[in-house]
């Protein structure tokens, strides 16, 4: 259950032991001390068709069981439809130097019958990261930022020996403005030593002619000999030929890890027979500040302008003027009040009509009522004036005869 996805906020962290020495004991010598307190923080992706040795590798190469064996886990018996994101985060130590290394993998890349999309939720992934950051960086309280950057791109190329197939092609062109992307050539101990070094040649060309950006280590003026040709060493090998083993064999009476051969052993952490030395030297020995600087000065810098120029925010190159964030948000937030308090302003209008409307037809309602009460009221009167005049002429003993009363109305009776 160490598995979790990686827009997640919440991220499940492993304990390992390390079983043997690795390297990042050597952190402290890239940035300033104070770091060592907090720990660092690394995050590596890796990418490439399944079985390509990609487990096996971060496990060789943090020397931990990050990964489970595959023979533990239970086989899924549906086939999934699309790459999926996966991260694991451990917390390892080496010599009391503290590291919080997450791996991301896609599993799923290039493992379906149409593999045209395969990128794109890799770049969804990344780019959401960057988001998730800039999102924090806009905040008033930026003092507890979680980095959850990708910080470099391990992608693995299948040990086939002739060039980089269309997928690959596809991936490098999409990614590497985005990401630091690290071409290893997996299982390399598949290939011949001839073999390996013309696929490099090979494979390098193809990066070239598709002016696809792989890492390269910056020089710096203030290097100095030694680790200008360190450097020159370590690039020298991209694309790493990389071997990956959990298992280990006694060669000249020594342990080492590697896989057996019925000719040999090939030894992963011997340089004459592959470049996981290498490759682990520059990921963790001397480039893990250098690839998470690059990710931060670089390529989310340009992100980040990319994404305030499409929204609208202009920098003016010549004068550098620098996009208030803050100020942003409260512009945003006035906006957003203002729309609310029109929209209120609406509906109490409209509420307010509903309201004269009723009562407008209520106080019509009432005046029939009251113009009915009065004609009853004035017909009742009538009757009862009637009635007492009736009665006075009987009380004053003057009945009205028939007679009397139809002379009255002008009639004449023949007696
Ligand atoms: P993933 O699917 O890319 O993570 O691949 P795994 O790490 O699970 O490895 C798949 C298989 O390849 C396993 O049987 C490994 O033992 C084997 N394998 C891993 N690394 C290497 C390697 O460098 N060389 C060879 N020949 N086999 C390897």
């Amino acid at each position: 259950d160490q598995q979790a996805n990686s827009t997640s906020s919440a991220i499940n962290v492993v304990r390992k032991k390390l079983a043997g020495y690795v390297g990042f004991a050597n952190l402290p010598n890239q940035v300033h001390r104070k770091s060592v307190k907090k720990g660092f923080q690394f995050t590596c992706m890796v990418v490439g068709e399944s079985g390509l040795g990609k487990s096996t590798l971060v496990n060789t190469l943090f020397n931990t069981g990050l990964y489970p064996p595959k023979e533990n886990v239970e086989p899924t018996h549906e086939t999934p439809q699309t790459v999926e994101i996966q991260s694991i985060t451990a917390d390892i130590e080496e010599n009391g130097v503290k590291l919080r290394l997450t791996v991301v993998d896609s599993p799923g890349f290039g493992d379906f019958v149409n593999n045209e999309q395969s990128w794109k939720p890799i770049l969804d992934s990344i780019e959401s990261r960057f988001d998730a950051y800039l999102e924090q960086e806009n905040r008033v309280n930026r003092r507890r930022m979680v980095d959850n950057r990708i910080h470099a791109c391990l992608y693995f190329i299948a040990p086939t020996g002739h060039a980089l197939k269309p997928l690959d092609i596809e991936f490098m062109r999409r990614l590497h403005t985005r990401v630091n992307l690290i071409p290893v050539i997996a299982k390399a101990d598949t290939l011949t030593e001839e073999e390996v070094y013309a696929f490099k040649q090979r494979i390098l060309a193809d990066i070239n002619y598709h002016k696809i950006q792989i890492y390269q280590a910056p020089a710096y003026e203030y290097d100095d000999q030694e680790t200008i040709e360190e450097n020159r060493e370590i690039m020298s090998k991209i694309p790493f030929a990389v071997v990956g083993s959990d298992k280990q064999f006694e060669v000249n009476g020594k342990q080492v890890r590697g896989r057996k051969y019925p000719w040999g052993v090939i030894e992963v952490d011997n340089e004459e027979h592959c470049d996981f030395v290498k490759l682990r030297q520059m990921l963790i020995r001397t480039h893990m500040e250098e690839l998470k600087e690059y990710t931060n000065d670089v390529l989310y810098e340009n992100y980040r302008t990319e994404k305030l120029t499409a929204m609208g925010i202009q920098q003016d190159p010549t004068v550098f003027k620098e996009v208030n964030p803050v100020q942003k948000m409260e512009e945003e937030r006035v906006a957003h009040e203002q729309k609310l308090a029109k929209m209120e302003a609406e509906m109490r209008a409209v509420f307010q009509a509903k309201v004269q409307e009723k009562e407008s037809k209520l106080k019509h309602s009432e005046e029939e009522l009251y113009a009915r009460h009065k004609q009853m009221k004035e017909a009742l009167d009538k009757q009862r004036l009637d009635l007492e005049e009736k009665r006075r002429r009987l009380e004053s003993g003057r009945p009205i005869t028939p007679e009397k009363s139809a002379k009255k109305r002008g009639f004449t009776f023949n007696k």
